[in-house]
């Protein structure tokens, strides 16, 4: 099964894949932390893109394209795609790997949050720089006052474009340029809605009830 997540930032793609990755073994494939990797290891394309993702810009199809393609050449199925495709350009190349792969997206979920709840979500949340947990400061704190529950490293940290000014640009990225893959998926009979409202457990019985239901 090949899952992908669409909904704009703040929609808990992330969170949602990794209780996917806990509970089903799938593999998370998230362009966001690829390219954050990139830019703490300083490689080139961590250079080109650090600026661009602060901003909460896209950064250029042909770099996420790349790093998805190296993923799709060890392993083809059981994905988990999360924060990518984010263009029809990269929808469209995605579909031509899987099949020469043979192989296919077999369900895309859609998370559909209500819009002012976003701002609060983004400017909260912080992340293990180790294991990549994720947590909200005032809605779901670590028990330990800056200590990861799951892995115990002191390393929470907040994304830099988690901030209202970038979180504003990202929202706009997303309307303007992935918001129309649900129109591409739902024509090929993929789509699927989930209320992404509510607590995390809630969400993530719904995600499975709809994969199940597939
Ligand atoms: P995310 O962690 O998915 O919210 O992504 C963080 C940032 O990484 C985005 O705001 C973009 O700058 C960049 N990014 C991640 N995935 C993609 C993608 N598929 N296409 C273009 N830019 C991306």
């Amino acid at each position: 099964m090949n899952l992908i997540l669409l909904g704009p930032p703040g929609s808990g793609k992330g969170t949602q894949s990794k209780i996917l990755v806990k509970n089903r073994g799938m593999v998370q494939l998230s362009t966001g932390d690829m390219l954050r990797e990139a830019v703490k290891a300083g490689s080139n394309i961590g250079k080109k893109v650090a600026g661009i993702m602060e901003a909460g810009e896209l950064v250029t199809d042909d770099i996420v394209n790349a790093l998805i393609e190296e993923r799709l050449s060890k392993k083809n199925s059981g994905f988990i795609f999360d924060g990518y495709p984010r263009t029809l350009n990269q929808a469209d190349l995605l579909d031509k790997q899987l099949t020469n792969a043979n192989t296919r997206i077999d369900m895309v979920i859609e998370l559909t949050v209500d819009i002012d709840q976003l701002i609060d979500r983004i400017v909260g949340r912080i992340s293990c720089a180790n294991c990549g947990a994720m947590y909200h400061i005032t809605h779901q704190p670590p028990k330990k006052e800056g200590v990861c529950d799951a892995c115990g490293s002191t390393e929470l940290y907040q994304r830099k474009d988690d901030n209202e000014e970038s979180f504003r640009t990202r929202l706009l990225e997303y309307y303007q340029k992935t918001a129309p893959l649900t129109g591409y998926y739902h024509r090929a009979g993929l789509l699927q809605y989930v209320s992404s409202i509510g607590s995390i457990e809630d969400i993530a019985t719904r995600i499975g009830t709809t994969l199940d239901a597939g």
